[in-house]
C-alpha cells in the first residue's frame, strides 16, 4: 500500500491510515519506545479516539508531538438515515467533500455492516446505482476504517455487529491494498477490532485474477454471478464481463481453495423477464454443479430510472425451488432499507426524491 508520508513531520498523516508496521516507523522517527506503536492504535480501533491530545497514557509532550505532526483520520460530518426496517445507512463526509456510504442491516440475531471500498465504481453492472456514478476514487484504509468505528458508534448499547460485508460501493479487489490492511486491523486481537475472518466478507463482481488475494486473507468470498450465459452477463455487467468471461470466472471459482469447513457465495440478482426464467435456474444449477457454495438470490431493487423490474415474490420463490430441486443450497435476501435507498445495488448518488423519505429519519452529526 502506498505509505503516507511519515518521515515529515510538519505533515499532518492520519493516523488511521497507518499499518502497524507505518506506525512503529513513526514511532521510531519521533524517538519513542516500541510499545508506543500498539498504545496509539489502541486508542485508535479499540477506544475510537477522535483527539490525539486524549491519549492519556501517552506523556504530554509526545501527545503534543503527536497532534503537531498528524490528525486521527475520522470524518467530521455523518449523516444517518433510518429505514422503517431498522436498517440504517450512514454517509460519511470525507475530507475533499465527497460522500461515502455504509449500510447497518439487522436480521433476526445477526446485524451486518456492509463496507464501501470506493467512492463510485469502475464497473457498469447495469442494474446498480453505485455503477452509474462511474469511479470517482479508491478509499483509503483510514475512510474504510472510519466507516466500521462510526457505525460502532451508533449502535445501541444491547447491539454489535455480527457480520462485516464489503459490499458496499465499488469494487474491493480494485482496491486491494487497502482492503487488505482493513481486514489486517479488523481482525488484529491486541490493538485492532479482534473480528473472527469468518465474520469477513468480501464480494467481488469477478476479478477472476484476485481470488487468491482473497484467500489470502482468510475471510469468505462472495461472487456476484447474475448471469447464467457469456451474452446475458456482458449485456448485464459488460466491464466485469470484459475482466473476465463467466467461464474464466468460474475455473477460477473451482481453482478457489477452500478451507474445509467453508463455502463459496454466489449472488445472484433477479430481473424480472431478463435473468429468472426456468431456463436460467436450469443452467445455474449445471454452472454451479460440484461446487461447494450457496447461493443468495437478491430480488432487484428498484431505483429511479432503472432499466430493470423486480420479479413479482412467486417467481423468486418458483427460481428458488428450482435451484433447491438440483441439489443447490439457496436463500432469497430479504431487501431491507429500500426506502433510504440503503439496499443492494441502490448505493450511490442520492435520487433527487430522497429528501422526502428522509426527512423524518436523517440525522447529522458535525
Ligand atoms: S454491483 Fe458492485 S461491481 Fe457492479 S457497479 Fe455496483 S458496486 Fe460496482
Amino acid at each position: 500500500m502506498a505509505e503516507p508520508s511519515v518521515s515529515h513531520l510538519n505533515t499532518t498523516v492520519p493516523l488511521l491510515a497507518l499499518t502497524e508496521p507505518q506506525m512503529a516507523r513513526l514511532v521510531s522517527t519521533h524517538g519513542w519506545p516500541a510499545y508506543r506503536t500498539a498504545q496509539i492504535l489502541r486508542w485508535l480501533y479499540q477506544r475510537r479516539l477522535r483527539k490525539i491530545m486524549e491519549m492519556t497514557d501517552l506523556p504530554m509532550q509526545d501527545r503534543l508531538a503527536l497532534s503537531r505532526s498528524a490528525s486521527i483520520g475520522r470524518s467530521e460530518r455523518v449523516t444517518v438515515l433510518r429505514s422503517q426496517d431498522g436498517t440504517r445507512k450512514l454517509l460519511l463526509t470525507l475530507e475533499d467533500g465527497m460522500t461515502v456510504e455504509s449500510v447497518l442491516i439487522p436480521d433476526d440475531t445477526r446485524l451486518t455492516l456492509c463496507v464501501s471500498t470506493q467512492v463510485g465504481c469502475m464497473l457498469d453492472c447495469g442494474f446498480c446505482l453505485t455503477g452509474q456514478m462511474g469511479l470517482k476514487r479508491n478509499l483509503k484504509l483510514h475512510e474504510i476504517i472510519d466507516q466500521v468505528l462510526t457505525s460502532q458508534e451508533i449502535l445501541t448499547s444491547d447491539e454489535h455487529i455480527t457480520n462485516l460485508v464489503f459490499m458496499g460501493m465499488g469494487e474491493p479487489l480494485a482496491n486491494v491494498e487497502a482492503l487488505k490492511a482493513a481486514v489486517a486491523a479488523l481482525t488484529n486481537k491486541p490493538w485492532g477490532l479482534g473480528w473472527s475472518r469468518r465474520r469477513i466478507t468480501v464480494s467481488t463482481a469477478g476479478l477472476a485474477s484476485r481470488l487468491s488475494d482473497v484467500a489470502a486473507m482468510g475471510v469468505n468470498l462472495a461472487i456476484s454471478l447474475n448471469a447464467t450465459t457469456e451474452e446475458q452477463r456482458r449485456n448485464l455487467m459488460p466491464a466485469a464481463s470484459a475482466i473476465a468471461s463467466l467461464k474464466s470466472l468460474l475455473s477460477a471459482c473451482r481453482r478457489y481453495p477452500l478451507a474445509p469447513h467453508r463455502r463459496l457465495t454466489f449472488e445472484y440478482v433477479l430481473l424480472a423477464g431478463v435473468n429468472d426464467l426456468p431456463a436460467d435456474a436450469r443452467r445455474l444449477a449445471l454452472l454451479l454443479r460440484s461446487l461447494r457454495c450457496k447461493v443468495n438470490l437478491i430480488p432487484f431493487n428498484e431505483f429511479p430510472g432503472s432499466r430493470f423490474h423486480r420479479p413479482p415474490d412467486e417467481d423468486v420463490l418458483r427460481f428458488q425451488s428450482d435451484l433447491r430441486k438440483a441439489g443447490l443450497d439457496v436463500y432469497v435476501r430479504k431487501s431491507r432499507g429500500r426506502d433510504v435507498y440503503g439496499a443492494c445495488g441502490q448505493l450511490g448518488d442520492v435520487p433527487s426524491n430522497q429528501a422526502s423519505v428522509t426527512l423524518t429519519a436523517i440525522e447529522t452529526r458535525c
